[in-house]
């Protein structure tokens, strides 16, 4: 997605040798013009595979999944990373290691919000490792629902995430792919929207 790469080189910032930083657009201010081009992408990919929710991990996901849900008009659920005193039904839960954080943490999604008659669209900020796609395909699985694919912001391609879902036969659309990271700046592959 052009606005997206383009946006990248403008704003994104490189911290060492496998990190973007992303804040002024994504992962702290967050662009709304920008999330909803974002949003709108995923749901015109998505358009034929009647989707009936779109799920994605709390935080840096949920903007771009809440407009991805506005365009393909269903609800938004996020995944929570702690149990709070609210959260007393029963829980789809799984471990999920943070590539940025460096720990590894619960997250959750109450079972009533999905159901085995769903037809899941992930979405996710980021792709590395793939540690968050795939504790997101477990409460999937967990809950029994189809997933028609998943929807990711920024691929990092030198990480091993992508090699991991295609594995499993999930259909993967990331709208920024990064090649590689040469000499502070970005170098992209071909996208998978294009
Ligand atoms: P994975 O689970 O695929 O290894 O990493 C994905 C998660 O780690 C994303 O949800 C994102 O929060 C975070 N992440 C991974 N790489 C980066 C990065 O280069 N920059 C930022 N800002 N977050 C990242």
């Amino acid at each position: 997605m052009k606005l997206l790469e383009d946006r990248i080189h403008t704003d994104g910032q490189v911290l060492g040798e496998d990190i973007l930083k992303v804040d002024r657009f994504l992962t702290h201010q967050v662009d709304y013009a920008l999330m909803r081009a974002i949003g709108e992408r995923f749901a015109a990919v998505y358009a034929q595979a009647v989707v009936t929710k779109v799920v994605t991990i709390e935080a840096s996901g949920i903007a771009p999944a809440l407009y991805t849900a506005e365009a393909l008009q269903v609800p938004l659920v996020f995944a929570k990373k702690a149990k709070n005193v609210t959260m007393n039904d029963e829980l789809l839960s799984t471990e999920v290691y943070s590539f940025t954080k460096k720990l590894t943490s619960t997250v959750q999604i109450s079972k009533k919000l999905i159901e085995e008659t769903d037809k899941i669209l992930i979405i996710d900020d980021f792709l590395a490792n793939g540690q968050a796609a795939l504790g997101l395909l477990e409460l999937m699985h967990q809950a029994g629902a189809d997933v028609a694919g998943m929807g990711i912001v920024i691929e990092k391609s030198f990480q091993n995430g992508r090699q991991q879902l295609l594995e499993k036969g999930i259909k993967l659309t990331s709208l920024a792919r990064i090649a590689q990271f040469e000499n502070g700046q970005v170098r992209f592959a071909l996208a998978d929207d294009l």
